[in-house]
């Protein structure tokens, strides 16, 4: 049947359903440059409004998964299993987590991304270890997780490539925040690697892509259907974005606290995180055992040896993880003072991670050059007991002007009051197959 882009924009404009035939066609005309953006830019806006039915969701996830290559890894033995977050303020854990997972038989083809917005991005923390190569042909890809049961690389361009050219007209359309927009815009990137198991870490709160618990949960909901209905196990955790995670903010910091948490020596919540999803990745990569094994790959230094052993195979300079001094550190630091005694009742995500950004850890534009040695350490957190005076962050920073810049914007992250607030929850909740 032949369609045309305005009537099937003007259908689901009216509240109609598009068929799977419709979508299809859609996404590769789309994809092939036959569908201008301006009326995918329509349909996006059309779809935020009235939303998707659940066959549309399993139809354009699909034609957007099959509009490039599909990844298979069959020929190496172990379950594959990747990890999606979607994305916070020192949310360092994909970095610990993979090789950790890697050291208990698990393979791990890990697709990540770099900054956007306020988030800081995986690739971009791998770089700031000297030489670490993120970019990656299929062909390498596929010989370093063969070699080693881990990758850690940016996603090909010749995968969902309709996901690419989409997400980069909604982030300039207003209409990111649609819930079937952004499942199927992950799930199909997802699906499209070839996995057995997906673990998804969705964030809610201050520093969150979803601000609001029910948002979350109902973005957990879809993905981890999504996940099932493509026959990969999915498990989806919802966890708290109000502050961000462990101490350390900004590129190579978080390297430095990611090597902490392979020593057995990292923050709480950091190490906690990182052990819940490793336990759960191991669920669904098959292995029993998995606290055991988990804390036996910490202690004997099996998992710390895998990312030096990864990182070599990138690239990249492996004295840095033995000596974490080595790592880039800008050349002035500052220091945030607590205002006054009291309890710290807000230390808000996106407001560090916004001010870390622009002091020069992240990018405005996308062809900026990130400075991996600029940094917060944040010292104080909800529900520490400061007293004035008290540094709350340390800051390194190379460039004055920025920090003038944002000094003030940083400092208003942090509120202190008399009385404590009940710590948060971490993890808020875990979704799987069985939870609806
Ligand atoms: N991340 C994605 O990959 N897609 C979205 O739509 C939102 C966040």
């Amino acid at each position: 049947m032949a369609y045309t882009a305005v009537e099937l924009i003007e259908q689901k404009r009216d509240g109609g359903v598009l068929s799977r035939e419709a979508i299809d066609w859609l996404i590769s005309a789309y994809t092939a440059g036959n569908v201008a953006d301006y009326q995918m830019a329509a349909m996006a806006m059309a779809i935020f409004f009235n939303g998707m039915s659940p066959e549309e969701l399993a139809a354009w996830t699909k034609a957007m998964l099959h509009s490039g290559d599909v990844m298979d890894f069959s020929e190496i033995p172990a379950r594959k299993v990747d990890k999606h977050s979607t994305g916070g303020v020192g949310d360092k854990i994909s970095i610990p987590l993979a090789p950790l997972v890697a050291a208990c038989d698990v393979a791990v083809p890990m697709m990540s991304g770099r900054g956007l917005g306020h988030t800081g991005g995986t690739l971009d923390k791998l770089e700031s270890i000297p030489g670490f190569v993120t970019e990656l042909n299929p062909e390498r890809f596929t010989e370093i997780l063969t070699e080693h049961g881990l990758v850690l690389a940016g996603q090909s361009e010749s995968l969902a490539p309709a996901d690419q050219k989409l997400y980069a007209l909604r982030d300039v359309t207003g209409t990111v925040p649609s819930i079937p927009l952004i499942a199927s815009s992950i799930m199909s990137k997802k699906l499209a690697e070839g996995l057995d198991g997906l673990l998804l870490d969705v964030k809610t709160g201050a520093g969150a892509l979803m601000k609001e618990i029910d948002r979350s949960r109902d973005l957990a909901r879809t993905m981890v259907g999504i996940g099932e209905s493509h026959g990969v196990n999915t498990i989806a955790f919802i966890t708290s974005m109000e502050q961000p995670l462990g101490n350390e903010v900004g590129n190579a910091n978080e390297i430095r606290e990611s090597i902490d948490v392979l020593r057995g020596e990292g923050p709480d919540d950091v190490t906690q995180l990182t052990m819940t999803f490793a336990e759960a990745m191991l669920i669904l990569g098959g292995v029993d055992r998995g606290r055991e094994r988990l804390r036996q790959a910490i202690e004997s230094g099996a998992a710390l040896d895998k990312f030096i052993d990864v990182t070599i195979a990138h690239g990249g300079d492996p004295k840095v993880i033995e000596d974490t001094s080595l790592l880039a550190r800008s050349p002035h630091e500052a220091v945030i003072a607590a205002p006054h005694d009291g309890y710290v009742t807000r230390c808000d995500a996106l407001t560090i991670g916004s001010a870390t950004v622009r002091i020069g850890a992240g990018r405005a534009d996308k062809d900026d050059v990130i400075d991996p040695g600029v940094g917060v350490s944040v010292l104080a957190k909800l529900g520490d007991r400061v007293s004035a005076g008290d540094p709350l962050a340390r800051v390194r920073y190379a460039d004055e002007s920025r920090w003038a810049a944002q000094r003030g914007h940083l400092a208003s992250a942090w509120e202190i009051s008399e009385d404590p607030v009940p710590p948060l929850p971490l993890v808020v909740e875990r979704i799987d197959a069985t939870t609806f």
